[in-house]
């Protein structure tokens, strides 16, 4: 018997298919672990990019139904770390429903302790199987940090969080997207240099890390 997020994932993927009466005879299994892989979750969430980027979205279930489902578990199949950016939700350039995705949002999508604690619980608790940090072009974060990251309040703790990396191109484009690119690569790295749990859950090849950039042009995300 499938576990709900495979139902999830199942009706994510499938452009025409309708998984509404699979849902309902599914709906005890919503406590069960997840027996979606990481790989397939990343398998799912690049289709679902693509179904959002060529505009043949998953007809997902009907709200209600699935509300009533989701009221008695989640099991989410991808965690997103991603910028608060109102232009980049995870729902839906991943072309997804609810209750498929767990998703922290910050700006810069840095990692800091409160971060890492959501990401935990979901990857410990909800056996959520892929973590993916998720940047993005223009960077409003990366762009503040470029230009020397000293702002006054908790906007200045937030800057020193992104990571520019080194040896940045001098054109000023070239070197806004290699800084938003290393941003994410490097706080992929550091979900598991600065997570036990998660480093144990992804030696042990239960969690997969991974990160991307999203154009806010052309809605593809390039997988890093
Ligand atoms: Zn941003």
């Amino acid at each position: 018997m499938k576990s709900l997020p495979s139902i999830l994932v199942l009706a994510a993927t499938l452009t025409l298919a309708s998984c509404s009466s699979t849902l309902t005879s599914q709906s005890e299994d919503a406590h069960a672990p997840t027996s979606v892989s990481p790989a397939e979750a990343l398998a799912s969430l690049k289709a679902g990019n693509e179904r959002y980027v060529s505009e043949h979205h998953a007809r997902h279930d009907n709200p209600s139904h699935l509300r009533a489902v989701l009221a008695k578990g989640q099991q989410p199949f991808a965690v997103v770390l991603g910028c608060s950016d109102s232009r980049t939700a995870p729902e839906i350039i991943f072309d997804q429903q609810l209750g498929s995705l767990f998703v922290c949002r910050v700006a810069g999508n840095v990692t800091d302790p409160v971060v890492l604690g959501s990401i935990e619980y979901a990857v410990e608790h909800l056996h959520s199987p892929l973590i993916v940090v998720l940047g993005h072009s223009k960077c409003g974060a990366v762009t503040a940090a470029l230009a020397g990251g000293h702002a006054e309040g908790n906007i200045g703790c937030l800057l020193h969080e992104v990571h520019l990396g080194k040896n940045l191109p001098a054109d000023k484009d070239a070197k806004l997207d290699t800084a938003i690119a290393s941003n994410a690569t490097h706080h992929e790295r550091m979900l598991t240099s600065r997570s036990p749990v998660i480093r144990n859950l992804v030696s042990e090849g239960k969690v997969r890390v991974a990160s991307g950039v999203y154009s806010l042009d052309s809605g593809k995300v390039a997988w890093q």
